[in-house]
């Protein structure tokens, strides 16, 4: 409700990172914004934790496109030196293949192209020219649809969206991603190289189309890096930003209902009392607000109509030493990897040989994000979306087939070394997140008509309901997060000027 100077309130449901941006966005138009967060910290997923001496990020590693970061610091008028810094990686991931092959993914594309000449013997005008394709698709296409709501009528007529449309060729839509670079590479160890990158949306580069050869091109052509202080400083140089410019934060405030009146939302029950606002922006999965906020279960149902991504396994280890073969991204390869996304993505089973993700922020800052001679391990395997399976025995068997490849590979006693465990199951990221079956990204892109199904960031029943986040449109990831508060905010600005 407009209170008595004229100013509108907003309330925003969760402090993930869509919801630190949303929250900006919005104070800066003018709001009075509130953000409600169940947790005593903000950042949701993008959080991080200490385990004695070594610290971690708890979920995400990979950061790519920071201009999404340094936009709203520039939309603020804040120096962002002042909160935040990175620096680019000359080396965004080093891969292991079971038989002993090594691969440094140089961000320098020629050194790349090389660099797969030589360890995997893929002729270079291939991988370059992969890579070009993979700028046009994100220029000429993906930009549009993850920078526009593609449910606003306005948007669909828009003549750049339908100019994108008419361009985008078949090949990219009717086979999967699998396929294109089956054909567009000689070796199989590059197809599964670049087929990784669907894990960068939770999907399944057996089904997904393969449009998503577009992800590649944020890594390669614009780069990966490392926020100074781990990816915690995004979260943290958000939330300072949120509080300079005022928006008011309520920690351990878990909010229960969305009140809505004649179709329309007019605020929110959090510890049995109402809160009243213009506008309420939810950054939680968009299931759950549906079925637990607004106890709507038919529009809950809806949702899911989408496959949910695929969630994770991680170990948290502190090693008692360093590793000079290992960078800040490392990956282990499967053996079989048409077998390990059957396992994630249809019979939703543990794999036995499952592709390990090892990220080592001491890399970065040795001393600082580890003890001196030590590295803090974030080991990752990607698990099938939790449907009540044993964890507990997945774990087992995971971490079992973890220790036998890293041993093998790295010819080293792994078990020997760990000195501190935590783990981060897909239950427990259901819990510390309120995300639905644990999916890390909301929903999975496998279907060519994701990005249409994706639920819109407003709803269309009730008036001053808005979404931000992982599990809406344009989906998750850091940075598709942040055009999600981008796309909500433009709404906003709209809807409230009529
Ligand atoms: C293990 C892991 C690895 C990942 N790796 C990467 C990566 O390398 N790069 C990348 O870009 N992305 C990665 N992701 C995905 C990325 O973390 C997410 O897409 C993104 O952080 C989601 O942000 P969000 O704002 O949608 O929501 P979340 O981070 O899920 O935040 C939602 C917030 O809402 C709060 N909340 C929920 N319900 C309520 C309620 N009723 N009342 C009050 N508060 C509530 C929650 O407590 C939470 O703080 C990873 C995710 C995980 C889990």
């Amino acid at each position: 409700m407009p209170n008595d100077l004229g100013t509108k309130n907003a309330i925003i449901i969760g402090a993930g990172i869509a919801g630190l941006a949303a929250a900006i966005r919005l104070q800066l138009q003018g709001f009075i914004v509130n953000v409600y967060e169940q947790n005593s910290y903000p950042g949701g997923k993008l959080s991080d934790f200490k385990l004695g001496e070594y610290s971690f990020d708890a979920g995400p590693s990979l950061f790519t496109q920071p201009e999404n970061i340094v936009e709203l610091f520039d939309l603020a008028g804040e120096n962002i030196q002042e909160y935040f810094s990175y620096i680019q990686m000359p080396v965004s991931c080093n891969y292991f293949y079971d038989d002993g092959t090594v691969v440094n993914a140089y961000s320098d594309n020629i050194a790349l192209a090389n660099e797969l000449q030589l360890k995997l013997n893929e002729p270079a005008k291939n991988t370059l020219q992969f890579l070009q394709q993979s700028a046009a698709l994100y220029n000429n296409i993906g930009t549009l649809f993850l920078t526009n709501s593609l449910h606003k009528i306005s948007t669909l007529f828009n003549r750049a969206i339908i100019k994108a449309i008419q361009h985008t060729r078949f090949k990219f839509l009717f086979q999967s991603m699998n396929r294109l670079h089956e054909k567009q590479f000689q070796s199989a160890k590059t197809v599964q190289l670049f087929n990784r990158y669907a894990t960068y949306n939770g999907s399944n580069p057996f089904k997904a189309p393969a449009m998503l050869t577009m992800i590649p091109h944020l890594e390669h052509n614009l780069g990966s890096f490392y926020p100074k202080g781990g990816m915690i400083s995004i979260t943290n140089a958000l939330y300072r930003l949120a509080l300079k410019k005022g928006v008011l934060f309520n920690f351990n405030k878990k909010v229960n209902n969305i009140i809505h009146k004649s179709n329309k939302v007019i605020g929110v029950i959090v510890d049995q009392e109402n809160l009243y606002a213009d506008l309420v922006v939810s950054n939680m999965d968009v299931y759950f607000t549906y079925k637990y906020l607004l106890n709507n279960q038919r529009l809950a149902q809806k949702v899911l109509k989408q496959e949910r991504s695929s969630s994770a396994y991680i170990f948290y280890w502190g090693i008692k030493k360093t590793f000079s073969q290992l960078s800040l991204h490392n990956i282990f390869f499967t053996k079989d990897y048409l077998t390990e996304f059957n396992h994630l993505f249809n019979t939703g089973k543990c794999f036995t040989d499952p592709t390990v993700y090892i990220n080592i922020t001491a890399k970065c800052e040795p001393g600082i994000q580890a003890p001196e001679g030590k590295e803090n391990w974030f080991v990752m395997v990607n698990a099938p979306a939790n449907n009540g399976q044993n964890w507990d025995e997945y774990g087992a068997q995971y971490k079992k087939a973890i220790l036998d490849k890293l041993s093998k590979l790295l010819g080293e006693n792994i078990q020997h070394l760990i000195e501190e465990e935590q783990v981060l199951t897909p239950i427990t990221i259901e819990q510390k997140t309120a995300s639905y079956m644990g999916a890390l990204y909301g929903t999975s892109s496998n279907s060519k008509m994701a990005a249409f199904m994706r639920h819109p960031n407003f709803n269309n029943q009730l008036k001053g309901l808005y979404f931000v986040g992982g599990s809406v449109h344009p989906g998750g990831g850091i940075p598709l997060c942040l055009n999600s508060a981008k796309i909500m905010a433009d709404i906003v600005q709209k809807d409230f000027k009529k």
